[in-house]
């Protein structure tokens, strides 16, 4: 496996430029600085396709989450910005825009060397995360348009309005499968509300958190409105999490470090917004063109090596064309390039680090000995001696109370099951205590409106799978969490709504004096 010569002279560029020439160098970005751990302490970053270190980077403590929190509570409590309109700090976040855009190449390769994705992936997140700050620009000025609700009583002589205000400072933790989108997904909005925050990236991917952090320097905020302390989660999650100066925490991630946070957070009673793992089922029906089917199966699931909280992981087929597809997923998932994200035409990029390909790996194992059937895949392909690699898996014959068929696995790998009546798919699409997402595709719509209304999941796609918008709310039901993100809702997550009420009348109100 060889990276082509400019990929090559491009990673050493980037290299350089976090290794020595970039003042980020073993830095957190607080209150507009750039500061060192408070221990000095780092660890290291490893490129998951070549598992070279990469770089180092903080490993910040409970002092680091303390001095970013006290940045973010100054900037809050006394700073310009929750006081500035919404149509002054949408030219901020219209700023930051142009900038992710401009720097898009760089963040880019960035993305593709800290989580290995395929390039042409990479690329769409950060035009995204462009987009995403464009798209709460947008709504920032509108908080403008409607500043106030007023409310219509049933009592006469009072007259009430609702009003919105951001809810203070914001606490960020976020997953490595999608470093810098799910980064943006909560900055955005809570610039736009006019809240302060503290993020903290994945220790596993930490690195274009710190380019957001250059190019939130650039544009100029204020400081201490955004601060971003790399660190590991049991030490600067945990502290951000249980930070009693901390009025929102904002999580995605799994379900067991959300329930953690969740308990963190009950502790002092913050307001929490968790996305959380997925095990989202894909219903095809008899009428389904075959190749569509597969295309959504594969985007669904092979789409960043399966990384992906709402992936095609559970896929229920009509029997009667059970043998046809499975045949042709089959086909088409043994023809999928695999290799390094640099590399031209690679779909399937290394796991993100080696626990991940441990656990990726004894899950398949253990549906194996749990008595699925291995249809294709299972194994780090052959001539890759180094990354992350695991070839798309496909697996069948699996009970539905089975570990692979229950379990979020996070991986390329997809379990297919037949099924026989509507009624019988949407029972075995809705047996999860997972509730993220579910997809349907059929010639009949009305059957498909049907199904996506009987499914108990927060998103539904309606032949198709995976596509996201900006514009509609995610989030999941049941343990896949609590709140939504993206759209107004998400806006909605960093607001507070309050109410004023006033006496009108003359007269005294009477009820102890009379
Ligand atoms: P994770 O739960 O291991 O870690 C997520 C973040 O939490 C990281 O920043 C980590 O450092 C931090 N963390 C870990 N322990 C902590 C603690 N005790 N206190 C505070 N913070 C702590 O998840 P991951 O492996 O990074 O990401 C994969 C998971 O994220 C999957 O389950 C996936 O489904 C989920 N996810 C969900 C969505 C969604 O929108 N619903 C999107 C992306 C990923």
């Amino acid at each position: 496996m060889k990276l082509s010569d400019s990929s090559y002279v491009k990673q050493l560029k980037i290299i350089q430029h976090l290794n020595e020439g970039g003042k980020m160098k073993n830095k957190h970005f607080i209150n507009g600085q750039w500061l060192a751990s408070a221990n000095n302490d780092t660890f290291a970053v490893i490129n998951p396709a070549t598992e070279q270190v990469i770089s180092h980077v903080p490993a910040g403590n409970k002092d680091d989450i303390n001095k970013a929190v006290m940045a973010a509570r100054q900037a809050f409590d006394c700073g310009p910005w929750p006081k500035m309109s919404g149509t002054e700090r949408s030219a901020y976040l219209k700023k930051i825009a142009k900038i992710i855009n401009r720097r898009l190449d760089e963040i880019t390769e960035i993305e593709v060397l800290d989580n290995g994705k395929p390039h042409p992936e990479a690329k769409w997140d950060i035009e995204d995360t462009a987009g995403t700050f464009e798209f709460y620009a947008n709504l920032a000025c509108e908080l403008d348009e409607q500043p106030e609700q007023s409310i219509a009583l049933s009592e006469p002589g009072f007259s009430s309005k609702a009003v919105k205000e951001p809810i203070g400072v914001a606490g960020a933790i976020i997953p490595w499968n999608f470093p810098l989108l799910m980064a943006a997904w909560k900055v955005a909005p809570a610039l736009a509300a006019g809240c302060t925050m503290v993020l903290k990236p994945s220790e596993v991917t930490p690195l274009s958190a710190l380019l957001l952090a250059e190019v939130i320097e650039e544009a100029g905020l204020p400081e201490g409105v955004i601060n971003i302390v790399t660190g590991l989660g049991a030490s600067a999650g945990q502290a951000l999490a249980e930070h009693p100066d901390v009025d929102k925490l904002a999580f995605t991630g799994s379900v067991p470090t959300g329930s953690k946070i969740m308990s963190m957070a009950a502790n002092d009673v913050k307001n929490v917004s968790l996305e959380l793992g997925g095990k989202s089922p894909l219903v095809v029906f008899e009428d389904t063109d075959i190749d569509k089917a597969v295309e959504w199966i594969m985007f669904g699931i092979f789409w960043n090596q399966g990384q992906v909280c709402s992936a095609t992981s559970r896929v229920l087929v009509a029997e009667s064309i059970y043998p046809a597809l499975l045949s042709r997923l089959v086909e088409e998932a043994k023809k999928i390039t695999i290799g390094a994200g640099d590399i031209n035409g690679v779909l399937l990029g290394p796991l993100v680090n080696a626990t991940q390909f441990v656990k990726v790996k004894a899950a398949i194992d253990k549906a194996v000995s749990d008595g699925a059937t291995l249809v294709t895949g299972g194994e780090r392909p052959k001539n890759f001696d180094k990354g992350y690699f695991l070839q798309p898996t496909i697996l069948t014959d699996m009970t539905e109370d089975s570990f692979i068929w229950q379990e979020e696995i996070f991986g390329p790998v997809v379990c297919v099951k037949p099924f026989s009546t509507e009624e019988q798919a949407i029972e075995m699409a809705n047996n999860s205590r997972f509730g993220l997402a579910a997809a349907v595709m059929s010639k009949d719509l009305t059957r498909c409106d049907r199904v996506a209304k009987a499914f108990r999941a927060g998103i539904v796609w309606v032949n198709c799978s995976q596509p996201t918008f900006v514009e509609a709310p995610w989030g999941g039901y049941k343990q896949s969490g609590i709140g939504r993100e993206l759209g107004q809702w998400g806006l909605n997550n960093y607001l507070e709504t309050k109410q004023i009420t006033r006496y009108d009348s003359e007269e005294a109100w009477g009820w102890y004096i009379k």
